[in-house]
């Protein structure tokens, strides 16, 4: 099992965003029914908006709405991080190597198939796809806010994932937004280059994505077109540029 679940690890972290410092760095969840997911480093040129392969993976774990078993990482853990895993996966933790953390007295299922994220699409109505975003909603871990949010994600290639926001009621600021676990998938996914963000929150139709946010959206996907679900109504249409004017775009800090 562990090394399944370390390859995996190894081989999203090959699709790292790490503009500034790098290295890349990947993370696999394995979940009690075998299934795992994965998720890749985030490098944000707003220091701490960057998202480590560790957050992203445990927050699309916790999306899967099944027991986190182990995780493994490219690299070593640092004994923090355990406390990083107990606290959005719950249970207790032991390293049983330097890079595979996992849960205390576990059975370790087989390694099976990646939480399924990728589904083709092809061309989208805006209608469609704000309803996509909607369905992800759905998936939601707040149990601080009860405010759930949905995002798709869609490539050129007509490809999507979604996301949801996900909250660690324990330490707020592991949260991630629903645009940046989308994101996140999107990433580990290796959708490129992406056209089109979808975002639906359900309780403020037409509600925006959050400072924070844009600055990712502003980085990993400066050209797509951003729309928001307005409750049946016809979906607001912006811009990444619209939403941060004069954002700052890292690309003076590039390597
Ligand atoms: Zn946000």
């Amino acid at each position: 099992m562990p090394d399944r679940l370390r390859d995996h690890a190894h081989a999203v972290a090959a699709r790292s965003h790490v503009p500034y410092v790098g290295p890349g760095v990947g993370a696999a969840v394995l979940l009690a029914d075998g299934r795992w997911v994965d998720a890749a480093r985030i490098e944000v040129a707003s220091f701490p908006l960057s998202i480590p392969a560790l957050q992203g993976a445990l927050a699309l774990a916790l999306l899967a709405r099944t027991t986190v078993v182990a995780v493994a990482r490219s690299t070593a853990f640092a004994p923090a991080d355990l406390g990083v895993i107990a606290e959005a996966a719950g249970g207790s933790w032991l390293l049983a190597a330097p890079d595979l953390a996992v849960r205390d007295e576990a059975d370790l299922p087989a390694v099976g198939d990646r939480v399924a994220s990728v589904t083709e699409v092809g061309a989208l109505t805006a209608e469609a796809g704000a309803a996509l975003a909607l369905e992800a909603s759905r998936a939601a871990v707040v149990p601080a806010s009860d405010f759930p949010v949905g995002a798709a994600v869609v490539d050129e290639a007509g490809r999507v994932v979604l996301g949801a926001n996900v909250e660690v009621p324990t330490d707020w600021t592991r949260g991630l937004c629903a645009e940046r676990t989308a994101l996140v998938a999107a990433v580990a996914a290796g959708l490129s280059p992406i056209r089109t963000l979808y975002v639906a929150c359900v309780k403020a139709p037409g509600g925006t994505p959050c400072g924070g946010c844009r600055q990712v959206i502003a980085e990993l996907a400066p050209d797509c077109s951003v729309v928001l679900w307005r409750d049946g109504e016809t979906p607001d249409f912006t811009t990444p540029a619209a939403l941060l004017p004069g954002a700052f775009d890292g690309r003076a800090l590039g390597r």
